[in-house]
């Protein structure tokens, strides 16, 4: 579901028209739309209601302010994965009892700065992490939640750059690891551990790899308890599929069909920490088609964004549609080629071999481009990031300006 659609042979975005939003705010821009947006955090929601989860939005998929304040007023919780993300979370006044914080590398200031805080849980992701946040935990005299993230050896079925739940993957812990710190608990004494963890990666179009883990989790769990060890939570990460392509991914509710006996059978309270659901499809990427090449070899639709404004196709051959915004008419499509950007690199790319009806100062919007676009941007070749938009409630509000040549400096000494 989302609010992209062509009305009259224009591409818009809930009442307003993209090529409008382009000129108004310049090219390349990100557009979002707020009730695609929440849109999806209510299909979630509905989806596990006799549950009552914890819903944490993961900030990484997309981290503007403006969105997280507008998932928190539904009522999100975050899931962050860094210090600046918890600065993020502060800025927009998220409950500290509703952010939980894995990474494999938090640093001793960014853990301090969080056990201050109060957040709901950290992730925890090795022991030695799990000794560091007892011993900071012990200097400022507090007691911390923890959950072990599990790490239960299943194959997500996704590219293997987003693949986070196999044994060879940095991330998490493995089942004896998981028990052995169950059963010497009582030796970290500023901790509370009372939850397990778990999220084998992104893009996951099927059921299946997330029966197994939960399947895993519940076996664990029951041991646990057998042991004596008492559980609170069971975080079952996020990793929901979009569609991108011609992918045919399970939706919120048959998802929580397949897997809702599963999380009842654990008896614990539940968190869920989707991104890429949530705001995936929510937002495209305006271009302008600066020149169109043509060679005996191929054929190039150059346009103003490139891939450190959209990372995905270079990082992992990732396929985007992309569409023009005006719905060819009498234009003749051209024949077949790839979308590129000025980028100095053969891998700037956005799409390849695309039949797309354009002409050059034309508009084209790249789709699916709401989460890892933006956050993943970068100033590479010394290109300003570009500016996002935010259409709510019938109006387009900027909610991050265009960057310009003196931000790119900023920062910077010259000797
Ligand atoms: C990135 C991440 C998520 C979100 O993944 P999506 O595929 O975007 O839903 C959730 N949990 C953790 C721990 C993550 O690192």
């Amino acid at each position: 579901m989302h609010y992209f659609n062509f009305k009259k042979g224009n591409l818009y975005c809930e009442n307003l028209k993209v090529k409008d939003l382009a000129s108004k705010f310049d090219t390349p821009l990100y557009v979002y739309s707020a009730k695609t947006i929440l849109g999806h955090f209510s299909k979630l929601k509905n989806a596990f209601s006799t549950l009552k989860p914890l819903i944490c939005y993961s900030v990484k998929a997309n981290s503007n302010l403006s969105l997280l304040k507008l998932l928190i007023s539904q009522g999100s919780g975050l899931d962050i994965v860094s210090g600046g993300e918890l600065y993020r979370a502060k800025k927009v006044k998220c409950s500290a009892k509703k952010i939980v914080y894995a990474s494999v590398g938090k640093t001793d200031i960014e853990i301090r700065d969080a056990v201050k805080y109060g957040i709901l849980m950290f992730n925890i992701e090795s022991l030695p992490e799990l000794e560091r946040v007892n011993k900071i935990s012990k200097e400022l005299k507090k007691k911390t939640k923890v959950a072990l993230r599990f790490n239960p050896d299943v194959k997500p079925g996704t590219h293997a750059y987003i693949t986070t739940g196999k044994k060879e993957t940095k991330f998490g812990m493995d089942e004896e690891t998981v028990k052995s710190i169950f059963a010497s608990r009582a030796k970290y004494s500023n901790l509370s551990i009372v939850g397990i963890h778990m999220h084998i990666g992104s893009q996951i179009t099927k059921g299946e790899p997330f029966v197994k883990t939960f399947k895993k989790a519940n076996r664990v769990i029951r041991e646990l308890k057998r042991r004596g060890v008492k559980l609170e939570y069971l975080n079952i990460g996020g990793g929901l599929g979009i569609v991108y392509d011609n992918e045919k991914p399970q939706t919120a509710k048959e998802f929580a069909k397949k897997v809702l006996p599963l999380l009842k059978e654990s008896g614990l309270k539940i968190v869920l920490e989707p991104g890429r659901f949530i705001v995936g499809n929510a937002g495209i990427l305006v271009t302008k088609v600066i020149y169109l090449k043509e060679t005996d070899q191929k054929n190039f639709i150059i346009v103003d964004a490139a891939m450190n404004d959209l990372s995905r196709p270079s990082l992992y051959s990732a396929y985007h549609k992309i569409i023009s915004l005006a719905k060819a008419g009498s234009k003749k499509a051209i024949k077949s080629a790839d979308v590129v950007g000025p980028v100095c690199e053969s891998g700037d790319f956005l799409g390849k071999e695309r039949k797309i009806s354009v002409k050059s100062d034309g508009l084209i919007a790249v789709l699916g481009a709401g989460a890892y676009g933006f956050s993943m941007s970068s100033n590479y070749n010394s290109r300003p990031r570009v500016a996002e938009v935010l259409v709510k409630n019938k109006k387009a509000y900027l909610i991050r300006k265009r960057e310009n040549y003196q931000d790119l400096i900023k920062g910077e000494i010259v000797i």
